[in-house]
């Protein structure tokens, strides 16, 4: 790392704190994420930067500060299994991997899923199957889950996927209209399984949950 690079990560890390990410965990998966690697072409000098910034298939790769702060709202831990829909770049799963035992993570845009798939094997994190399909439904098969993620923002919180949290299991999401003003929701599935407890986070702004696959 050049004497460039370690100032800008130390300018990142300071960045995530000041905006609330304190979990010591978190901030060190994202130590080790480098983000550069998710972001291609003339945007990567602004990876470090907390902005989000465009990917493929007009998508979007989170701002960084969300990123952490989302990832600490879900309260990974060591042994767990984790569902992220959204898989977009690449760089929410990556940073999930470093916290979690397996990674699954799905998006509707094969383009997407196969560059993060080519990304993951890049830096070798053997714990992240990636799936391409309509992740509204959730992975039956694989779960249920321990943590769910969704990076793109639902009306409500998918059906399919509160079922397949486990009891005491934590699902975070992105709830609005689009483009109107969304709430990041933490939804706890209550450990007797007799039902789900709902906090409302802070608000924020992702693109659509969209049904089924796209034309590609
Ligand atoms: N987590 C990503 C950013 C997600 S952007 C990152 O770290 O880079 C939101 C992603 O959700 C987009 O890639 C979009 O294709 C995907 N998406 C939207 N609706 C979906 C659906 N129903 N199932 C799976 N993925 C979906």
């Amino acid at each position: 790392m050049t004497p460039e690079d370690a100032t800008r990560k130390m300018q990142f890390l300071f960045q995530l704190r000041s905006k609330g990410v304190t979990d010591a965990r978190v901030l060190k998966a994202m130590e080790v994420t480098d983000r550069g690697a998710f972001v291609k072409g003339h945007f990567a000098d602004r990876a470090y930067d907390d902005m989000p910034l465009p990917i493929a298939s007009g998508q979007t790769i989170s701002q960084p500060s969300v990123v952490g702060l989302m990832t600490q709202a879900l309260g990974v831990q060591p042994r767990d299994t984790v569902l992220e829909v959204g898989t977009g770049s690449g760089y929410q799963a990556a940073i999930l991997a470093q916290l979690a035992r397996r990674v699954y993570t799905i998006d509707r845009h094969r383009i997407l899923t196969r560059e993060a798939e080519a990304r993951f094997a890049a830096l070798r994190l053997s714990n992240i199957t990636v799936l391409t399909g309509d992740g509204s439904f959730g992975l039956p098969d694989q779960g249920p889950f321990d943590r769910i993620l969704v990076t793109a923002a639902a009306e409500d919180p998918p059906g399919p996927l509160l079922l397949q949290l486990k009891p005491g299991g934590v699902m975070v999401v992105p709830v609005g209209q689009s483009d109107t003003v969304q709430s990041l929701i933490k939804v706890t599935r209550r450990s007797d399984a007799s039902g789900f407890d709902y906090d409302e986070l802070m608000p924020v702004r992702f693109v659509p949950l969209m049904d089924g696959l796209p034309r590609e």
